[in-house]
């Protein structure tokens, strides 16, 4: 039992899911913005740094779950990082609120160049749902330099591979 158990796991192909090509959109968007010389300075390799700007969270279980065995995050070079200072990439969601701003200002502050920041979700991209409260900015633009949007409520996992995987792409200018 145990023999045909082992033999049915290493005849099994992989678990994780085949990587999706980098979206067209997120392509052309970065081709007009990204130095391609800073990109080849950071070789194949992004460090990114989560920063939460006022979201429900469905967009962070969504970005959590890049770094399950099916999406396994870390295999194309992409990982989480704790702080800012270890960052290549803000990847930031919510409609950023006003409480949430000076937070945002200080952590894109704290990131060293090059750097770039992608906006994740309606919310991050013109405020979504919350767009006109009286308690929010309105999306990322309004408070820092955005490179990428990843529109979705909430974006897919593979939404967000296809946007971050542009990233690692030579867009051409
Ligand atoms: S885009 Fe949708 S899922 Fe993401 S924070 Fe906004 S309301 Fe929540």
């Amino acid at each position: 039992m145990r023999t045909s158990l082992l033999f049915k796991n290493l005849m099994r192909g992989p678990m994780t899911e085949t990587a999706p090509a980098p979206g067209d959109q997120a392509l052309a968007e970065l081709a007009g913005r990204v130095d391609r010389a800073a990109l080849a300075r950071l070789g194949r390799s992004l460090a990114i740094r989560e920063v939460d700007a006022g979201s429900c969270n469905a967009c962070e279980l969504e970005i959590h779950a890049l770094n399950n065995a099916f999406y396994d995050l870390e295999r194309f070079g992409l990982r989480f990082v704790a702080s800012p200072r270890h960052a290549d990439v803000l990847l930031v969601t919510g409609p950023v609120t006003k409480n949430m701003r000076e937070a945002l200002e200080r952590t894109h502050a704290a990131t060293p160049g090059p750097k770039w920041v992608v906006a994740v979700g309606n919310c991050a991209v013109d405020g979504g749902i919350f767009a006109g409260s009286y308690a929010v900015t309105g999306g990322v633009d309004k408070v820092v330099p955005v490179d990428l949007h990843i529109r979705g409520c909430p974006p897919t996992p593979t939404d967000l591979l296809k946007g971050l995987l542009a990233l690692l792409e030579r867009p051409q200018k």
